[in-house]
């Protein structure tokens, strides 16, 4: 048996933890630099916004209901994600974390308990300890599970938890066909036009002929709605293959000086992820080009990419691997929107040395990148930094209504007012 476990409103439930007055009002969050909806709150949904949505686009809305607007605060949701699944893991050991707001939990692990009333249990647990509400559905496959908590999200009488229940077929009929976990908005359609629009038409399906008419994970996606295990799963992901760092700039930027900054400074965060992961990179990819969305400007759009020998996870090999490929590709009188860093063929394990690699200056080299994480960790990110990456911070995003990162930065804890009489 599985439960998935999701988060009503994620992000905006985040905003709600420190600022309860939000509670009850429209709430969206908008993404890096302030450009397009992607959170909303129930009553936000309720107003018609979409995820995609561009803000400018919205002003009269926002006016005339009091919307309130948020800039994305990846740390704070990040720290509010870290902290739920910490209280899940708890109930039980086996938790598959699914994305910043999900995870499935095994359940086998309580045989013998009502699983239901365990969950219901972790749901006050979660809500009582974060702050955030959580909606869990529970199944005999993670399929199943990811319907009855769609289910559980839509029947408010069931209090935040549903089950499959052993005669599924109610549940399944209130299911619309596009709400089922892997069946696309393409899938759907064709689905519809043979007279599949629920997940209990679905069910009734031949599972042969929808791998025929689609492919094998339509057909297991079946198999799974029939109650049969074919998604296993994952407490650990697999090692990743690649690691991108890129972002849009707030404004264009038209010098080599703040470009290369640019570079530099994703070059660094992409070094630290692979430090922390234990992986080193043998090909780095670098690039940057013009908007793709403005007509009017002359358009520009570079890539070049080279292998690192040896393999490296150490930030100034890094950045000047990737200095190094850009500079020849550079041109001057184009305006930048965007760069960024990719590092790929990742590997953990030994690194197998050239012929005239030193040995004392590669040790050197880690020790440096152990002292640097080590500064950075205990005294904040870019603390100790490499000039490459500059000192104005070209990175900066476009953030005007972020809330404090209330559980991250000493200096945004939430303060509260005592009388003293
Ligand atoms: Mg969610």
């Amino acid at each position: 048996m599985y439960a998935l476990a999701d988060c009503n409103n994620f992000y905006a439930s985040c905003e709600r933890v420190f600022e309860p007055h939000l509670e009850g009002r429209p709430v969206i969050v908008l993404s890096n630099n302030d450009g397009c909806v992607i959170a909303r709150s129930q009553e936000a949904k309720l107003l018609g916004f979409k995820v995609g949505d561009p803000i400018f686009k919205f002003k009269d809305v926002v006016k005339q209901h009091k919307v309130i607007v948020r800039s994305s605060n990846f740390a704070l949701y990040g720290d509010m994600s870290r902290r739920v699944m910490q209280t899940m893991r708890l109930f039980s050991p086996d938790v598959e974390v699914y994305s910043i707001d999900e995870a499935f939990i095994k359940l086998d692990g309580l045989k013998g308990r009502n699983y239901e009333e365990v969950m219901r249990q972790m749901r006050e647990a979660i809500l009582q300890w974060t702050g955030i509400p959580v909606s869990i559905g529970i199944g005999k496959t993670k399929t199943l599970a990811k319907l009855a908590n769609h289910y559980a999200k839509r029947t408010p009488e069931v209090g935040g938890v549903a089950k499959v229940p052993q005669k599924p077929d109610e549940m399944l009929k209130t299911v619309e066909i596009e709400d089922v976990w892997g069946i696309g908005r393409q899938w759907s359609k064709k689905l519809r036009n043979i007279g599949v629009s629920t997940a209990f038409d679905l069910v009734s399906v031949e599972p042969e002929s929808i791998r025929r008419s689609f492919n094998i994970v339509a057909m297991k996606t079946v198999m799974e709605l029939r109650g049969c295990t074919y998604f296993k799963f994952e407490q650990s992901p697999e090692q990743r293959k690649t690691l991108l760092r890129s972002r849009s700039f707030a404004n264009p930027v038209t010098s080599w000086q703040k470009l290369s900054e640019a570079i530099a400074s994703h070059a660094t965060r992409a070094s630290e992820k692979l430090r922390n992961e234990d992986l080193v990179a043998k090909v780095l990819r670098v690039f940057f080009h013009t908007s793709l969305y403005n007509r009017t400007d002359p358009r520009n759009s570079a890539h070049a990419t080279v292998e690192l020998i040896p393999p490296t996870n150490v930030t100034h090999t890094i950045i000047k691997a990737a200095l190094g490929a850009a500079k020849p590709i550079w041109k001057e009188g184009f305006k930048y929107k965007r760069a960024g860093v990719q590092l790929l063929d990742l590997s953990s394990g030994p690194v197998q040395c050239s012929l005239f690699d030193s040995q004392e200056g590669q040790d050197r080299d880690k020790r440096m990148m152990v002292l640097l994480d080590a500064v950075n960790a205990s005294m904040g990110a870019g603390t100790l930094h490499f000039a490459a990456t500059g000192f104005t911070n070209v990175m900066q995003m476009r953030q005007l209504r972020r809330s404090p990162r209330y559980t991250t930065h000493w200096d945004e804890l939430p303060k509260c007012l005592c009388g003293l009489d």
